[in-house]
């Protein structure tokens, strides 16, 4: 928490007002946990420094603290440590799971599947994709953002296809996918198709058990579980083949090369360990949040978007008479940080494309703000936020 001392011009008055800074925007990054920050400086020490493909004794104790963490990572995720890989984030993994199984599996078919509401870092893959030759196929979503099952049966029927890509927590909406029926229609209809998940914005949120989940690639990423930003995972089932994005070195068994840091992985176990400790209590947490803003926002008229069933860490809320980046910048006056759309590609300025395939009204979709949450809000800020979104309509609006 930390506080700040504000200047609101308003009609030529200079008014000061004491405000605790509010960040509802944790699906955008997260704050770096001091779990986290300790660890780094404990990696970082001299003596730990080697290169972990030196083959002096320094050396060798750097690798076996890389391979420690992959262990310990892979355990946390019930993944087998030659699963994981370390990445310097999801778009990373994203680019080596998605190019590299199409690059190495030419055979499997010529099609990947997938839906228009992934974020960029799925969708700019499957546009490389396009440009060489690839057929990409997407599936209809429900209003909920869901995959429409009839959709996803009429695209594999169509036959030949390599990839299926989905994402199992919407970033946006927080919309969750359904993916034991999504993966189950995969396997009756095209039991070949390979299956990329990303799930960013679900690990610390939602259980995830890799050996249970049924993909056979998926994405992970640091910083929106409080670690630093430039560490992702990358985990590919055993018996998958896929080309490596990065060559060079052979490092990670080739499949990703570049000297490892055992700093940025350290600091990616160090924070996936404390959201696995924290993930009821903190699901419980944000859910309360959750649920007192959607019956507060709801009351004074504003349209609820995410669906009923979404994790509670993200609210996607359309507020009648002010664009989305109008309400962001109103509330950043009170130092309330939220966003608009995804932050990856908020500056262009769009309606979220996410909204718009979901079948929300334009006009709707381009008043939308995404609050996003994470274990260290608090009820109390979410009153504040609603005293202050009174104020913005007050203050703001014009009539
Ligand atoms: N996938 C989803 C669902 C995301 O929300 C994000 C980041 O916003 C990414 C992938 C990309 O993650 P990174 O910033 O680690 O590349």
């Amino acid at each position: 928490m930390y506080f700040r001392l504000k200047l609101l011009l308003k009609s030529n008055l200079i008014l000061y007002i004491l405000t605790d800074m509010i960040y509802f925007d944790n699906s955008a990054t997260t704050f770096v946990s001091q779990g986290v920050r300790n660890k780094i400086i404990e990696l970082t020490e001299d003596s730990l420094s080697a290169n972990p493909g030196a083959l002096h004794k320094l050396g060798n104790r750097a690798a076996d603290i890389c391979e420690g963490i992959r262990k310990e990572t892979a355990g946390l995720l019930g993944a087998k440590p030659e699963e994981i890989f370390f990445t310097s984030c999801a778009t990373e993994s994203a680019n080596t799971a998605i190019k590299g199984y199409m690059s190495r599996n030419k055979r499997s078919g010529n099609a990947v599947i997938s839906t228009r509401t992934e974020h960029k870092a799925t969708l700019e893959c499957l546009e490389y994709l396009a440009k060489l030759g690839y057929e990409i196929r997407f599936v209809k979503v429900g209003p909920d953002g869901k995959p429409l099952i009839e959709s996803l049966e009429e695209e594999l029927g169509k036959g030949d296809v390599a990839l299926a890509c989905f994402t199992l927590v919407n970033n946006e909406t927080g919309s969750v996918l359904p993916f034991e029926d999504i993966f189950k229609t995969i396997k009756a209809k095209s039991p070949a198709t390979a299956i990329y998940l990303d799930c960013v914005q679900a690990l610390g949120k939602m259980p995830v058990d890799l050996s249970k989940l049924g993909a056979d690639m998926c994405s992970f990423s640091g910083h929106k579980i409080h670690s630093v930003k430039g560490n992702g995972v990358l985990y590919v089932r055993k018996g998958v083949r896929i080309d490596p994005l990065i060559v060079g070195g052979g490092q990670q068994d080739g499949m990703r090369s570049g000297t490892q840091s055992p700093v940025l992985a350290g600091a990616f176990l160090e924070a996936l360990k404390e959201v696995s400790t924290e993930i009821d209590e903190s699901f419980a947490k944000v859910s309360e949040i959750n649920n007192f803003l959607r019956k507060e926002l709801a009351d004074r008229g504003a349209k609820i978007l995410s669906p009923d069933d979404a994790l509670p860490y993200v609210l996607n809320v359309s507020f009648d008479g002010f664009e989305s980046e109008t309400m962001l910048h109103c509330l950043e006056i009170y130092d309330i940080y939220v966003s608009t759309v995804s932050a990856c590609s908020a500056k262009t300025k769009k309606v979220s494309y996410v909204l718009l395939e979901s079948g929300v009204d334009r006009k709707i979709a381009a008043n939308a703000v995404r609050l996003s949450f994470s274990r260290s809000n608090t009820m109390e800020e979410a009153v504040e936020f609603i005293k202050r979104v009174d104020e913005i309509y007050e203050q703001f609006l014009i009539k």
